[in-house]
């Protein structure tokens, strides 16, 4: 593919380049490939929103390399080094109070008093946030509402030659999209990813817990339908309806055409890594319905569960 470009030394120049005349470019980062651009520029932002078709209250994650830009940009806290130290570079996003004269631009955090900010560990994003003298705004690489890619080849599917540089930064190793707790409140969970709120609690030396799911509406944009293949999704089933593709967990399903297994292992890190490319799968085969097996709520099953949940919306 000609879009697609390999983390090197040049390429990673020409993405500096493009990002420097606030175009979007996609990137890979160990949760999912995303669409990135200045996060100081208003051109920048607005275009990431028109690409995506993405509610323009839907806020931002902005990305950094690390605390020397952040410093400008937002109030931190102990909570948020102790947090910082042991997750970041990492797939934690943190809600942080935003800094009244921060650079970033305020459609990146849909005009709010907060923004969200993420150190993501994908080298090849490292290696160009490095280069870079401002942050990257980051959103998932597809059309709004729909599956997030997880390899370069997802992201031409989405947008097909509509984003012309693509940073190659192989598949995405956890392959669903960040934890999000908020501190510029007691600290609470928006989103369950791969870090879980034991492991923050343990850190933070207190319990934290999981407003996700619950009704009380904390962050724009988490509560309509999401991470959606746009079929009809069944959860907790024990068999696939007629002509359904079926996606089952675990080494007990005597596997057939229509089924599709996360993790014949069990384990719930590989089936978080395989969710959204089975869900791609099924679509391009055009399946018309989707029945999915319960899939244990502990780990990043919650995580799981949760995009599960939102996407059979
Ligand atoms: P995505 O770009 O799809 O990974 O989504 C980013 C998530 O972070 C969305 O669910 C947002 O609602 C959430 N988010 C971003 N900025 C804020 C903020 N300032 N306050 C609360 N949630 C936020
Ligand atoms: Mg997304």
């Amino acid at each position: 593919m000609k879009n697609i470009y390999k983390n090197s030394f040049y390429n990673l120049n020409k993405a500096k380049k493009i990002l420097e005349k606030n175009k979007i470019i996609a990137v890979p980062t160990e949760t999912v490939y995303g669409l990135a651009g200045n996060a100081y520029s208003n051109k920048s932002v607005k275009r990431i929103y028109n690409l995506k078709k993405r509610p323009k209250k839907n806020p931002l994650i902005v990305h950094y390399y690390n605390l020397d830009l952040l410093k400008k940009d937002a109030k931190y806290d102990k909570n948020f080094l102790k947090l910082y130290k042991k997750f970041s570079p990492g797939p934690l996003t943190y809600i942080l109070k935003k800094r009244k004269n921060s650079k970033i631009s305020k459609f990146a955090n849909a005009k709010l008093k907060t923004i969200a900010v993420r150190f993501p560990k994908n080298k090849a994003i490292r290696s160009l946030l490095k280069k870079l003298s401002f942050p990257l705004a980051i959103p998932s690489a597809n059309i709004s509402t729909g599956v997030s890619p997880t390899e370069p080849l997802d992201v031409v599917d989405e947008f097909k030659n509509k984003v012309k540089f693509i940073l190659n930064g192989g598949k995405s190793i956890i392959g669903l999209e960040s934890t999000v707790i908020n501190l510029s409140n007691k600290p609470r969970i928006l989103r369950p990813g791969a870090i879980s709120n034991i492991q923050i609690g343990k850190i933070l030396k207190k319990k934290v817990s999981n407003i996700a799911g619950s009704k009380l509406i904390v962050s724009p944009g988490m509560l309509k339908r999401h991470y959606s293949p746009g079929i009809p999704m069944k959860l907790n089933s024990k068999k696939a309806d007629y002509k359904a593709a079926f996606i089952v967990f675990g080494k007990k399903y005597k596997m057939k055409k229509n089924m599709f297994n996360l993790s014949k292992n069990s384990n719930l890190k590989e089936a978080a890594k395989n969710l959204y490319k089975v869900l791609r799968k099924i679509k391009k085969l055009k399946y018309k319905k989707i029945n999915v097996v319960k899939i244990p709520n502990k780990n990043i099953g919650i995580a799981i569960n949760d995009r599960l949940k939102k996407a059979s919306k």
